[in-house]
């Protein structure tokens, strides 16, 4: 018997309306899951046992009432704890926040709650979502639900795993340098990235405000569209919110890829990438092809500087983002004998090394006499990767890439050495550079069992398009709603 764990959101949903299935159930079926695999995953900080239950309940009774919520009506969902949810701790994997308690939800969250979803828990990532691996969490690493030895990707890795496993439906992430789709690559879930401006950042805890940006996990590339369409929307509490229209991001779906122009990147699909992801890669591309779309290759120059610009950029902006966390107004404190005192022990004793790191870097490179040498050298290759991609999509509808270079690492291989850990998002930055969307479908398995993730990436607003495609992609691939080991046995197959 499989579990309904495993059921996609469409399903689920058929199963609730039809009354196959309660809230009650799927809830329960997912705290099953939860058990069977936290232990080796830690995919969760905080798993919110008694709300989700009240909620559940309440969800089907509002049904019986013949009341349907919205479009996740029952739908159990996780959240990256870097967004915060009122009543339920919010640590952004810092220990800095340990306790905190917010007293408002994130404007996602909201919306996730007002379309009837059940909010399972606050999920593990790297602290204040620097990293690529969830090693820098403050409260311990998550695993890859495909191979406990290695890591789930970062910075949303605790989201992906948990979504992977089967210990939440649908999760959200965070992206500024690829956080969604890297980790989505690593434990062969869908990862997308909207383009900025279209999920309120309001309740994000801030990491590099210009880059950030919210987005869905999920096992379909229909259950992130739907989930998109949820979450996005203008909100006057985001100052860089959307204004214009939102449309149905599923209304593509199924239409396939006749007659669209696909652009290869040339930069991000040779050197550097391993050879199985890299023929894993060509396999997608080639059933683009067939399936009738009109596959180029195109260059962009500065996808090259494109990483270096971000780390610099991104550690700018938390620079000034993290002033905040002072040991007065969140969390921890550490006393001292003077309030400057007190704030650097407290800073001290809250951070993790990576933080401190960043936060260094950022004020160096804005500090007076290396500004423009630094900051506004990376503005300037920032103004050229958004021209790279401006010109490169006068000619063609989506962009692909591998999503990352390499398949889930081992834990602990990468850590001693921030610049291999670094290079892992050379796929993945430049969008949020751009600011334009992107999205991560699996699409294969390595010789050692793990997925192999292909990215698409559109324009600004172009998700109706790039939906498309992935669900092409996602319907061509070998891959078939496959389960990591761990759960085989309970998912039934
Ligand atoms: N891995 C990248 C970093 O460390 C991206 C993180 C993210 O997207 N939040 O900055």
């Amino acid at each position: 018997m499989s579990s309904p764990a495993d059921l996609t959101l469409a399903e689920a949903s058929a199963g609730l309306r039809g009354g196959k299935l309660s809230a009650r159930e799927l809830l329960e079926a997912t705290f099953d899951r939860a058990s069977l695999t936290e232990a080796e995953l830690h995919a969760y900080l905080t798993i919110d046992h008694e709300n989700a239950r009240a909620a559940a309940a309440a969800a089907d009774e509002a049904q019986a009432n013949g009341l349907w919520v919205g479009p996740l009506h029952g739908i159990p969902v996780a959240i990256k704890d870097n967004m915060v949810t009122a009543a339920l701790q919010t640590t952004a994997g810092s220990q800095i926040l340990a306790g905190y308690v917010p007293p408002y939800d994130a404007t996602a969250v909201t919306a996730l709650k007002s379309a009837g979803a059940i909010i399972v828990g606050k999920t593990n990532l790297d602290e204040f979502a620097m990293g690529s691996s969830t090693e820098n969490s403050g409260y311990g690493p998550s695993a890859n639900p495909w191979d406990t030895t290695r890591v789930p990707g970062g910075s949303s890795g605790g989201s992906a795993a948990a979504v992977a496993a089967g210990s939440a439906m649908i999760a959200l992430g965070s992206d500024t340098g690829g956080s969604i789709r890297q980790p989505a690559s690593l434990c062969g879930v869908v990862g997308m990235k909207p383009t900025y401006g279209l999920v309120s950042r309001y309740g994000l805890i801030a990491f590099a405000s210009s880059l950030d940006q919210i987005g869905p996990i999920s096992r379909t590339v229909e259950d992130a569209a739907a989930t998109l369409e949820v979450i996005a929307g203008h909100d006057p509490l985001d100052a860089t919110s959307y204004r214009g229209e939102y449309p149905r991001y599923r209304s593509l779906l199924g239409e396939g890829v006749s007659g669209l122009r696909v652009g290869v990147v040339a930069e991000l699909s040779g050197a550097g990438i391993h050879p199985e992801v890299l023929s894993a890669f060509r396999s997608a591309v080639d059933s683009l092809a067939e399936g009738g779309a009109i596959v180029s290759e195109v260059s962009l120059p500065s996808m090259e500087y494109a990483l270096s610009a971000y780390y610099l950029i991104a550690p700018a902006e938390c620079s000034a983002n993290l002033a905040r966390f002072d040991g007065v107004r969140y969390g921890l404190r550490v006393d001292g004998a003077t309030v400057e005192e007190m704030t650097a022990r407290t800073r001290a004793a809250g951070f993790g090394p990576e933080v401190t790191r960043r936060i260094l870097l950022g004020t160096y490179a804005l500090s007076a006499g290396y500004y423009d040498a630094f900051y506004g050298q990376a503005q300037k290759v920032r103004t050229l990767v958004i021209q790279d991609f401006t010109r490169a999509y006068e000619g063609v509808d989506v962009l692909v890439s591998p999503t990352s270079p390499i398949t889930a690492f081992e834990l602990g291989s990468r850590t001693e050495d921030p610049l291999s850990m670094y290079l892992v998002d050379v796929c993945t930055i430049p969008s949020n550079l751009a600011g334009t969307p992107g999205i991560s479908v699996p699409v294969g398995i390595d010789g050692a069992g793990l997925p192999i993730g292909f990215q698409i990436m559109a324009p600004a607003l172009g998700e109706e398009v790039l939906f498309r495609v992935a669900a092409e992609v996602e319907r061509a691939s070998a891959w078939n709603n496959r389960r990591p080991p761990m759960v085989e046995a309970d998912h039934g197959v």
